[in-house]
């Protein structure tokens, strides 16, 4: 069995032991992990959207009412540019540099282990991010989650999560190039500080900042870049992936590309 096999089995072997069995179900071909959860995501997807309906009138009401009653925020403690992973944190959560304070619950700073090998970066939050503070939840964050396991990597352990903007967008519309010039030094500063082993962006947004292009990402993938002297490999959102349950074999071939690089670290 190969190098990564053996790391897959042994993660299996691990939530079995711990009564989690279900991320990957035994028997399934790695290849067809995507595909899975894609189709059981759709169901649950249209729910949550009627669902989110309702929780977007709430917020714009209660971000009217924060408007009128003027900001509250805290003042940035200092330069992303020169804080340590905690003063970071702290700049990014009482951050007001852009538009995006106005509306957001929480700021999003980041998931996983900051001693991960992989750092995965993605856009901006969304409804479920903006409630809990955790990047990647909800179906989006299950689909990556199920990447991530198919090649024998956890949020848990070995990986770390984060997103280009920290604030959640209203109704979850694409970033503007202002927020994301205007939030770049927090993400900046973050890879620095995390020094992964590798960067996976995630989505448009993120493969543009990292590799500073302005190609699709249907375009991007399936080469390695070099942000700073890591290695990048550019895949596409989970997000698109449950829309776009046909590039579930790129999604896969991504991965593996991702693996390459890891297996030779
Ligand atoms: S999106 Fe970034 S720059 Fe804008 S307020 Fe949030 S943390 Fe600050």
């Amino acid at each position: 069995m190969s190098a990564r096999g053996t790391r897959l089995a042994a993660y299996l072997d691990q939530r079995r032991r711990m009564g989690e069995p279900g991320i990957v179900p035994d028997g399934l071909a790695p290849g067809e992990l995507l595909g899975l959860l894609a189709a059981r995501a759709d169901a649950e997807r249209k729910a949550e959207a009627a669902k989110e309906a309702g929780a977007g009138a709430r917020a714009a009401a209660r971000a009217a009412t924060r408007s009128r009653a003027g900001s509250k925020s805290k003042p940035v403690p200092r330069e992303p540019g020169t804080a340590d992973y905690e003063e970071l944190r702290e700049t990014a959560l009482a951050c007001t540099r852009c538009r995006l304070a106005e509306g957001r619950r929480t700021v999003v700073f980041s998931d996983g282990n900051p001693a991960g090998r992989l750092m995965v970066v993605g856009e901006a939050p969304g409804a479920h991010e903006d409630a809990t503070g955790r990047p990647f939840v909800g179906q989006a964050g299950k689909l990556l989650d199920l990447m991530l396991a198919s090649v024998a990597l956890s949020r848990q352990d070995s990986v770390y999560i984060c997103n280009v903007l920290k604030c959640r967008p209203p109704g979850n519309r694409n970033p503007m190039p202002d927020e994301i010039e205007s939030c770049a030094p927090l993400l900046k500063r973050q890879i620095e500080l995390v020094a992964p082993e590798v960067l996976l962006a995630v989505g448009s947004f993120a493969a543009q900042w990292l590799t500073g292009s302005t190609k699709a990402v249907g375009k991007l993938r399936g080469e390695v870049y070099s942000y700073q002297g890591v290695p990048l490999v550019v895949t596409y959102h989970p997000a698109a992936l449950l829309r776009n349950p046909g590039w579930s074999r790129l999604v896969w071939e991504d991965l593996q590309l991702l693996c390459q690089i890891m297996d030779n670290k």
